[in-house]
Order: C-alpha cells, then sequence, then structure tokens
C-alpha cells in the first residue's frame, strides 16, 4: 500500500493563475481531490486522470457536508493509501477551517503539507485596485470574520479596538451582517464618511465592485442586491481604487466570449481575450484525427525526394506530417532539399520547431493568397506536396497545376465535431451570458452547426455578435444564416481579439 498523504492546499481566490507553483505541483501528485465552493474548478483539470474528485461544497451556510464529515472522508480516503489534496479557496489558514482539518490528519498520525494561498482579503482587493496599505494613508490591516453576529454579547470582536486601531479593515463573509458592521464601526468612533468596497467574485471575470461609505454602503449594497462571496474593505485606502482601478475596466471585461477552437489550440486565443478582461467560454467544435486511411500520405512520404515543394497550411497539417514522419522512423532530413511554404506565421513557427527554416511565407494567408506567391516564382515542372484536411478547399492544387507544377494532396488529417457540447457552454448560451462567438475557421461554424442543429444554432447565437477570421469563414458563418459583425483585417488570433476589443469598445 501507498503511503497515505494529504496536502492542504491554497486554490488563491479565484483567478486559476493565482495558485502557487507549490499548489499545482501537489495537485498534479493528488489521487483524491476534496475541493470546496470557493476554489476555482478549473484548477481541477491540473489532476491526473485517475483522480477521484469530490466536491465538499460549502455555500453560505447551507452546508453540503458538515465539517466533520469531510475531516472524516479525508481521512479515510488517506488511510487508504491515497495522496489527497485538500483544495480550498482562497488560503487554508484563512478563515478557512484549516486548522481543524489538520488537528483531525494529526489525531491520526496522517502527515500532511500547508500551502498557502492568496486569501480572498488580498486578491480581491488587488483585482479591484485597492492597495490595503500605503505609506500615505495607513500603516495597518486587519482580517477579521464578518460571520460572527455582531449583536450577540459574546461577541468575541473588540470592535473598540477594530474600529480605531487598524487602518484598514477586511471583512470575510460579511455580506449579510453588514448593517451591524457598519453600526458598529461607526458606534465605536470610525467616522461615517469612510470609504468601503464590496468586493464579490473578487479576481474572476464576474467581479461586482461596489462602493459607498459606512454611512450608506448597508444601503446601497440592499438596493442593489448584493450577494456572497465579498470581502468588504473599510478604510481610506479605498479611495484609490480611483485612480489604481486596473482589471475590471479592462476592454472586454464583463463579456462572455465563445471561442470554438480545436480543444487543444484554444488555449492561446483564449488567453489573449482573458488578457483584455474577456470572460471566456472554451467550446472546441473541432478533434483533429489522423486520416483513417493513411495511404495517399504514405505514398508521398516514401518518394519525398521526387518533390521540390512541401506546403504545410495549418499547426494541424505540421503536426499532422511529422507524426506520420516519425510513424515511418523518419524525421525532417527525410526532406533534403524539398523547399517548405509555411501559411501564416504559427505554420511557420511549428515547421521551425522541426529545424526547417520555411522558404516562402505567404503574406496572405488565404488559399488565394499562397497561390499568388507561388506565382512569383517558376513552377513548370515542380512536384509539390500538399498535405491537407479532408475537407480543405481545392483551389491551391488547382491553381498551382495551372502554373505548370504537378501537385500531389493527400488527405493528412480529419476535421471531426466532438461528440457532445460542453454543459457549461450550452448554459452560458441559454442564459445569455455569452456576447460574443468566435469562429477560426470554416469547420467551427459547421461542426458547431452540426452539433447543436441548424436552427437552434440561431436560437441560440441570437443577439450574439459574431466574430469570424476571414472572409471565407465569415462566408460559411453567412450560409447558415449568422450576420458577421466582426472580421479582422489580417487572418491572425492577434488581429482578431483586437477586432474584437475595437467592436466592444465602440
Ligand atoms: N480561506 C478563504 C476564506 C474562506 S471564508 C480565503 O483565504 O480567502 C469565505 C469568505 O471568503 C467569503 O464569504 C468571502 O468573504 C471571502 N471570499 C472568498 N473568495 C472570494 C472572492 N473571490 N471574492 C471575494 N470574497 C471572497
Amino acid at each position: 500500500m501507498n503511503k497515505p498523504f494529504v496536502y492542504l492546499i491554497g486554490a488563491g481566490p479565484g483567478d486559476p493563475g493565482l495558485i502557487t507553483v507549490r499548489g499545482r505541483e501537489c495537485l498534479e501528485r493528488s489521487d483524491v481531490v476534496l475541493y470546496d465552493y470557493l476554489a476555482n474548478h478549473r484548477l481541477l483539470e491540473y489532476a491526473p486522470p485517475h483522480a477521484e474528485l469530490i466536491y465538499s461544497g460549502k455555500v453560505g451556510g447551507a452546508h453540503n457536508r458538515e465539517q466533520g464529515q469531510i475531516n472524516d472522508l479525508m481521512v479515510a480516503k488517506a488511510l487508504e493509501g491515497k495522496v489527497v489534496a485538500r483544495l480550498k479557496g482562497g488560503d487554508p489558514f484563512v478563515f478557512g477551517r484549516g486548522g481543524e482539518e489538520c488537528e483531525a490528519l494529526v489525531a491520526n498520525r496522517i502527515p500532511f503539507e500547508v500551502v498557502p494561498g492568496v486569501t480572498a482579503g488580498i486578491g480581491a482587493a488587488a483585482y479591484a485596485g485597492i492597495p490595503l496599505t500605503h505609506r500615505e494613508v495607513t500603516t495597518s490591516v486587519a482580517f477579521v470574520t464578518g460571520h460572527e453576529h455582531p449583536d450577540k454579547e459574546s461577541s468575541e470582536i473588540d470592535w473598540e479596538k477594530l474600529s480605531l486601531g487598524s487602518g484598514t479593515v477586511v471583512f470575510y463573509m460579511g455580506v449579510r451582517n453588514l448593517p451591524q458592521i457598519t453600526t458598529n464601526l461607526m458606534a465605536h468612533g470610525r467616522s461615517p464618511e469612510t470609504p468601503v468596497a464590496l468586493v464579490r467574485w473578487g479576481t474572476r471575470p464576474e467581479q461586482e465592485v461596489l462602493t459607498g461609505t459606512l454611512a450608506d454602503i448597508s444601503e446601497k449594497a440592499r438596493k442593489a442586491s448584493f450577494k456572497p462571496p465579498a470581502v468588504t474593505i473599510v478604510g481610506e485606502v479605498v479611495r484609490l481604487r480611483q485612480t489604481l482601478r486596473w482589471f475590471d475596466n479592462r476592454p472586454l471585461f464583463g463579456k462572455g466570449i465563445l471561442v470554438t477552437r480545436a480543444a487543444d489550440q484554444a488555449g492561446e486565443f483564449s488567453d489573449l481575450l482573458r488578457a483584455q478582461g474577456a470572460s471566456v467560454f472554451e467550446c472546441p467544435t473541432i478533434r483533429i484525427v489522423p486520416p483513417e486511411d493513411p495511404s495517399g500520405l504514405d505514398a508521398a512520404i516514401a518518394s519525398l525526394p521526387d518533390f521540390q515543394w512541401l506546403i504545410l497550411t495549418s499547426v494541424n497539417a505540421v503536426r499532422q506530417f511529422f507524426l506520420r514522419l516519425a510513424h515511418h522512423r523518419l524525421d525532417s532530413r527525410a526532406m533534403g532539399r524539398c523547399r517548405v511554404c509555411a501559411v501564416g506565421p504559427k505554420s511557420a513557427a511549428a515547421i521551425r520547431e522541426h529545424g526547417i527554416i520555411p522558404d516562402l511565407v505567404p503574406v496572405d494567408y488565404k488559399a488565394e493568397g499562397v497561390v499568388a506567391a507561388f506565382r512569383e516564382l517558376d513552377m513548370a515542372g515542380m512536384k509539390v506536396l500538399f498535405p491537407k484536411a479532408d475537407k480543405a478547399r481545392d483551389l491551391i492544387p488547382l491553381e498551382l497545376a495551372k502554373l505548370g507544377a504537378t501537385v500531389v494532396a493527400p488527405v493528412a488529417y480529419h476535421n471531426l465535431p466532438p461528440v457532445a457540447l460542453p454543459p457549461e457552454v450550452l448554459e452560458a448560451l441559454e442564459r445569455r451570458q455569452i456576447h460574443c462567438a468566435t469562429f477560426t475557421a470554416s469547420s467551427t461554424v459547421r461542426n458547431l452547426a452540426e452539433l447543436v442543429g441548424e436552427n437552434r444554432l440561431l436560437h441560440l447565437l441570437e443577439g450574439v455578435t459574431i466574430a469570424a477570421i476571414g472572409p471565407i469563414t465569415a462566408a460559411t458563418c453567412r450560409e447558415l444564416g449568422l450576420e458577421v459583425q466582426i472580421e479582422p483585417e489580417k487572418y491572425t488570433l492577434e488581429a482578431m481579439t483586437e477586432t474584437i476589443v475595437q467592436h466592444f469598445s465602440r
């Protein structure tokens, strides 16, 4: 049996990038993950595929499992000889009952490690643009639970000391008790004019900030039906937000954007959009799979020395071509003097990774642009290898043949639709949380339509801004009845992101 071990990991306040390097390492080696409501569930992707994922959620008082049950489960799983990752929102030792969990481990002689996390008070303040301390404003900060009912006589909070003793005060779990908290602070000497900020779902794309003063924040929160989870930041530093706000004023903040790329390629585009503040929903609409019948590609590979040109029009083409070479125990040397044309900077970069400097990278990435680039060269009598997707247009081979070349265009991969739409994407579409749907290839539109049905597609995307990377993709959108509002001039993800930003800044 393996040795029991528990990692008590702080997941950070919400933005998945705010978990520590150590926290991620520990998740990666876990057999069981026990995660709570406030830990961003996207972090579960770091758990290995075999790991058992158990929700131990607590939602504002309505405890899904009682703390005792959580402790028992954690202990039981560890005693089975498993590595347990106990993933908790923020920091495990800040209002997280991590102390009690450790006590249970000690009682059962289970070894453990505590991985600290960015606590909500720190994370939410940073993402709200509020420095908790500032040389010219305040020199101290206190973290206080707002959960305790402040009326009760046994209150363990010394309101007098708290009101006057700490410059900045951050309350956790204090939304419900906001009227009592503000009343208490004012009654014990804090000025009613003291600025206050409520930060809900801090560091996440859903972050909401409400500001006011001790005198009026309760009423404002009531009117806005402001809900937990939120931290309440009290102190003069709150004023700094006016000038230091940086996160929730990004151009795409609050915008839901659908990314429909192949599962293993969505990341880069999603990151570009997230950097602009967008809330990204990934909906892989393409599965890239090797050809069912690779004989055409194999025959071409067997006669590689006969070719003068190899054209690779996408990162997928590059990947699948080199995978097939590797299958035959060959590498880039097999291409000898064959020249290489890469379509688009991403394909060019992918080719360079194989140690090959592309001879031709057409400025225009459309098939027409590729043909135009070849028109500048003498193609008469040239033998060209063009490994392509099964559904690719035939323009390049046809036009190159007209220039006198012999083109061999074997199928190198298939673009298949995925098996199902991810439920969270469907839900977001139905709840109208998606403001813009992006399509980076005709197949992404077609596969999405195939996946949900054409009629339903129009219904789901009603009122949603459609962005297409280039004219061909845009034409496919229109064929399916979708009106395209965003079309970048350059067919790159960067240009697409910029055009989306411009559209939504208008
Ligand atoms: N251990 C956690 C705190 C758990 S107590 C930590 O260190 O952050 C739960 C309270 O944390 C919530 O009621 C809320 O006050 C606060 N909280 C957690 N995540 C938050 C977030 N993303 N934004 C604002 N407040 C948050």
